[in-house]
């Protein structure tokens, strides 16, 4: 089952407190249609500009992206430059130039159209919006989205809130979109729009899940020695989430389990980790999915706790 995703090609600039790299590739496109070509087929909208390295779309193609909605348009490809604080987890934006960006909308080919996972990445809301009338009705559709975008375009993000069944948002993102001080209290808020699951991004303490059936699910985050950059992290966690769902059969009704979607979000936090090791996609270039198996495997044990302890004093 392909994916389709809408969202940023970048080159970007990362800085850390170790290391700085100039030129890199980025775009939260780039990082879900690289870590999700892993699991399946990635139908990729998006643009870039003549200054694009070919080799990235060489690449690419090679794993299995079908890149005929990916716009070639004279100028310059969107360039992103950050600076991560000491903790690794916040990052302040230095530099945004939009390049071919600036005019960009999304044309999605009708060769992607039966796509029946959508994946929003990051991009303004009008732009998601576009797509959601593009594509007739995809089986599950899930949103990502960025602080910029709740402080400058908030009407026309709940629109599209309103119109997806999965959020993945930052605890952070979370309390700016509701001004809610509590995580239940901020969900069941985003809940009474319409959303089927909320997944809370803890960064790297691992994510929760929340459905509006009343599902919780906390799910542990890989232990990382080393975080050389967590660009894109979030995107890679969207790959992995949606990445196994399109590995698996829907229930009778058309709909994922829950036990799936608790898998998903494992297989999110996992494909997370791994996209820290690196900058740009350098370390999901070289992953396999053996590897994934295998951090499945310890995140299972790390995260499994007795369900038989009884207290005395309770009959
Ligand atoms: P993540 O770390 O998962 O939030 O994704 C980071 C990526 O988002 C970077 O590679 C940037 O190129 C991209 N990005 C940063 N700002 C924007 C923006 N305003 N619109 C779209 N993409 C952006």
């Amino acid at each position: 089952m392909p994916i389709l995703v809408v969202g940023s090609v970048a080159l970007d600039t990362v800085e850390t407190p170790f290391q700085k790299a100039d030129g890199v590739l980025g775009g939260a496109a780039s990082y879900f249609a690289t870590a999700a070509s892993l699991y399946t087929r990635v139908n990729l909208v998006g643009v870039v500009g003549s200054d694009f390295p070919h080799e990235y779309l060489d690449f690419w193609r090679a794993r299995g992206i079908d890149l005929s909605g990916l716009q070639v348009r004279e100028g310059k490809t969107f360039h992103w430059s950050g600076r991560y604080h000491m903790d690794m987890n916040s990052r302040t934006t230095l530099d945004t130039q939009l390049g071919v960006f600036g005019d960009f909308h999304p044309e999605v080919p009708d060769t992607y159209k039966q796509s029946e996972l959508l994946f929003l990445a990051n991009i303004q809301p009008d732009l998601q919006l576009e797509v959601l009338q593009q594509v007739p009705t995809p089986r599950l559709t899930v949103l990502d989205t960025m602080e910029l975008w709740i402080m400058t375009t908030r009407p026309q993000l709940t629109e599209v809130i309103k119109r997806v069944d999965v959020l993945l948002m930052s605890e952070e993102e979370v309390r700016q979109y509701t001004d809610e001080a509590s995580l239940p209290v901020a969900v069941r808020k985003l809940f009474a729009l319409g959303l089927k699951y909320i997944v809370v991004k803890l960064g790297s303490y691992g994510a929760l899940l929340f459905g509006a059936d009343g599902t919780y699910f906390s799910a542990p985050s890989y232990p990382l020695e080393e975080v050389i950059d967590p660009t894109g992290a979030g995107d890679s966690f969207a790959a992995g989430f949606l990445g196994y769902l399109a590995t698996v059969q829907p229930t009778s009704n058309g709909l994922y389990s829950v036990d799936d979607i608790k898998r998903a979000v494992v297989h999110g936090n996992i494909l997370g980790s791994f996209a820290c090791g690196d900058f740009g996609i350098g370390a999901l270039r070289a992953l396999t999915i053996e590897q994934v198996a295998a951090r499945y495997r310890e995140l299972v044990i790390y995260s499994h706790f007795d369900p038989h302890w009884r207290s005395p004093q309770v009959s």
